[in-house]
């Protein structure tokens, strides 16, 4: 059996209170690639005092001072990042090349917010009174619980870390019990880079019992979430009860529109990067693809051919473009959008099948699948499909293609290939969304807000929107 990973708690790493682990398993072959620490409400309530105890000093330290562990944490996991996408990939399944980028990308918000550590700027603001002097000042909100998916299991944690820490809050995180382990190798690095005890904490931990101890306790000021939309709507609830600030990254159901104008060569490369990227597990993944009627044969054909070339395995094996989806549950839950569309009469034209055969035998393999014949009815349309699948919508006009792709409760990415510029500013700015890519399928950058619309979400990570969200407004009036 491997070393048990363990918890960081106030500078230590400990065992869960339960002394329960579990075991982690890489979807791709089936095998155990790791066993954690596995604990409760106990270990969340530990972590959340450590983190309490800690933000009194840290949160009076220098922008300047806090910037420099953080430089020093970007340089580290720069050092580590093939060590960190080794560990995703095993872990959850994604390509080595996708899973390396993460980690750079990771590398790059600790850098990014330790620049903006230095700018936290408050404002004086005129008085109507002649002796008064007026300010608002920034703060940090306080302790943070941050609670991370799988799909992105170190960058969802150094979009949320990295800018609470420049805030001058302390953190304690709970990362998705399927991928802990380069979250673990993350702390590892955060110890290295000498962070002050209690300033960062990791629990791990059964998932309802942790947002229990959150949701309860007064001490976290603020819960900053990525996850399913039912999920963060609990969250929220509890959140209610005590005022705490709240940002929400939920669920999406991105629309992908081509216009006849676009350049199709361009729009199937960013339309493969928006759907089969994480094997299509992202809550920005394409999940309608409307294209105009008069170019939906030339596209399609383009986008088959892309398809046949693409190499499905074990994120681990060079080529491979598409890994397997995360566990038995996500890939049945795939499967069940494919058997309903097809029972609805959609023809699958590319595709279909689970991959059981050879290497794939023992991991959770999806063909890519390219689905037309396409109707509102199919929980396609409606419910996130997260993973490798298309369903292919022609339409006439724009007006209509619109209305279509506004129709949905969700709102966090929507894309668009064209070459009219007027469009793309008519287009961009009539999306019901947070997050538009206009000829560009991977819209996302560190220094860019990142968010959604409708029950997409609530706040923006990303650049300067993120500080602000761990930070609270102070007035400051003084009589002279
Ligand atoms: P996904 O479908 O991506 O697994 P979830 O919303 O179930 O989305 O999980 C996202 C994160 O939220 C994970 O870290 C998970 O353990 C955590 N989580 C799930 N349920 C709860 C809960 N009741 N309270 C707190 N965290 C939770």
């Amino acid at each position: 059996m491997s070393e048990i990973k363990k918890m960081y708690i106030r500078g230590e790493w400990v065992e869960a209170e339960s002394g329960e682990t579990l075991e982690v398993f890489n979807p791709a072959t089936g095998e155990c690639v790791g066993v954690v620490s596995y604990g409760d409400e106990r270990d969340a309530k530990k972590a959340i005092d450590a983190a309490h105890e800690a933000f009194k000093e840290w949160s009076r330290l220098p922008g300047r001072q806090r910037s420099k562990y953080l430089t020093k944490l970007y340089g580290l996991v720069m050092k580590h990042r093939n060590e960190l996408a080794e560990l995703m990939s095993a872990e959850m399944g994604k390509p080595f090349g996708e899973a390396k980028f993460e980690a750079v990308g990771s590398a790059d918000n600790f850098l990014w917010y330790a620049e903006e550590a230095k700018r936290i700027y408050g404002e004086t603001i005129p008085s109507y009174d002649g002796n008064k002097r007026l300010m608002a000042i920034k703060q940090p909100v306080g302790v943070v619980a941050a609670i991370t998916p799988w799909n992105f299991p170190v960058n969802m944690v150094a979009r949320k870390i990295a800018p609470a820490l420049a805030a001058g809050c302390t953190v304690v995180l709970k990362p998705a019990m399927e991928s802990p382990l380069s979250a673990v190798r993350l702390f590892e690095l955060m110890e290295e880079a000498g962070f002050p005890k209690g300033v960062v904490n990791l629990v791990l931990a059964k998932a309802e019992k942790f947002g229990d101890e959150v949701l309860q306790n007064r001490k976290v000021a603020k819960i900053t979430f990525t996850g399913s939309t039912a999920v963060g709507k609990h969250l929220m609830e509890g959140a209610a009860k005590q005022v705490k600030r709240i940002s929400m990254e939920l669920g999406g159901h991105a629309p992908f529109i081509v216009f006849e104008d676009a350049d199709l060569d361009a729009a199937v490369a960013g339309f493969f990067e928006s759907k089969f990227r994480n094997s299509g597990q992202m809550c920005i993944s394409t999940n309608r693809l409307y294209v105009h009627e008069s170019v939906v044969d030339a596209f399609t054909e383009k986008l088959v051919a892309r398809l046949k070339k693409t190499k499905v395995g074990d994120g681990r094996q060079k080529g491979v473009e598409i890994g397997p989806l995360v566990d038995e549950e996500a890939l049945n839950g795939v499967m069940e959008h494919i058997r309903d569309a097809k029972e609805k009469g959609g023809r699958v034209i590319f595709g279909g099948n689970r991959l059981t055969e050879g290497e794939y035998s023992k991991g959770f393999f999806l063909e890519p699948t390219v689905i037309t014949h396409v109707t509102p009815d199919m929980k396609i349309t409606y419910e996130e499909t997260f993973g490798p699948v298309v369903p292919i919508i022609p339409f006439k006009e724009e007006e209509a293609v619109l209305e279509m792709a506004n129709d949905t409760r969700y709102g966090l990415a929507a894309y668009c290939y064209t070459k009219d510029n007027s469009r793309c500013f008519r287009v961009a700015e009539s999306l019901e969304y947070g997050i538009i890519g206009v000829n560009d399928g991977t819209p996302t950058q560190t220094q860019a807000p990142f968010g959604g619309l409708k029950e997409s979400g609530l706040g923006r990570e990303g650049g300067r929107y993120a500080m602000e969200s761990f930070l609270e407004t102070k007035f400051i009036s003084m009589s002279i």
